[in-house]
């Protein structure tokens, strides 16, 4: 099989974001990013046309709701529309029972507009971690043909670093899923995180460049999932009101991000999750099994 490469974005207004989590924004404020989050991911499907990439798209449920017509063209364009929960919480917050009524609500909303079954689930903030390894059997309960949610990284708020860093299969109790974790780099005995985030606005684009060749060269079947939020491609948008290493860790080179993009999109070919994930299911190729 060749190397996939998978740009994905995980579409949230911008005060949904982990590190904004008990801050009081006001509903103008809420209004604004909601704008900017149509804006901003019109400007990346331009980009993706351009560059004739497919993508995939995990969307917040009540992106849905409040911005159906975004949800549309999106899938209209061809790229994958995947779930990013309903409300942008963690899976820390649920019970299995209470996690399976968000994924349902969220998963219908998106397929009320597509027409189209959403088989993909990308947790926020990575939040698939050994504490939540029971969303596993939740997700394939619920219908989800993948999961990309496992960052194999050590990192304050998330991962699992001893996970594979490449497709697996994330065995829970009674079910198991197809998992692909995000791009990352093997220097010594750490994976660096290079898949997208800050890794991708602050390091030189060459790091992630790095973790690309390794994982084509060294891996089988080679995935390099990236991740990106609209949100990191506006940098003229209100700032959060942020303590001073998250406000660093949020806005820190935003301004490079639209080029670094545009960049990677160049001279690469792009397949969107499902399509590889339905790739490797037809290869009938032996992936490794982790128990979360
Ligand atoms: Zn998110």
């Amino acid at each position: 099989m060749q190397p996939f490469h998978v740009a994905s974005f995980d579409v949230e207004e911008h005060h949904r974001i982990e590190a904004a989590t008990g801050l009081q924004c006001s509903v103008e404020l809420k209004q604004e990013y909601a704008r900017r989050m149509e804006h901003t991911t019109r400007q990346l499907l331009d980009h993706l046309a351009k560059a004739q990439a497919l993508a995939t798209f995990y969307i917040v449920g009540e992106i849905a709701r409040t911005h159906p017509g975004l949800v549309r063209d999106i899938h209209a364009a061809g790229h994958e529309i995947g779930s990013h929960s309903w409300d942008h919480r963690r899976v820390h917050h649920f019970t299995p029972d209470s996690f399976r009524d968000d994924l349902l609500r969220s998963k219908e909303a998106l397929e009320d507009v597509t027409g189209e079954a959403v088989l993909g689930f990308r947790a926020p903030t990575f939040s698939v971690v050994r504490q939540t390894g029971w969303a596993v059997d939740v997700l394939a309960e619920c219908g989800f043909e993948y999961d990309s949610s496992v960052f194999p990284v050590r990192h304050d708020r998330y991962g699992i670093p001893d996970a594979p860093r490449g497709p697996f299969w994330a065995v829970g109790r009674s079910h198991e899923i197809l998992e692909l974790p995000p791009l990352t780099y093997q220097v010594g005995k750490f994976n660096l995180p290079v898949a997208g985030g800050g890794y991708f606005r602050l390091f030189p684009l060459g790091v992630m460049r790095a973790g690309l060749r390794q994982t084509a060269q060294s891996m089988s079947p080679s995935v390099a999932m990236l991740y990106f939020h609209p949100w990191e491609f506006d940098p003229e948008q209100p700032r959060l009101p942020l303590g001073r290493v998250a406000k660093w860790r949020t806005y820190v080179g935003m301004s490079r991000t639209t080029a670094r993009l545009k960049s990677l999109l160049q001279g690469r070919s792009f397949a969107r999750a499902i399509d590889v994930v339905r790739a490797i299911k037809a290869s009938a190729v032996a992936l490794p099994r982790f128990p979360l």
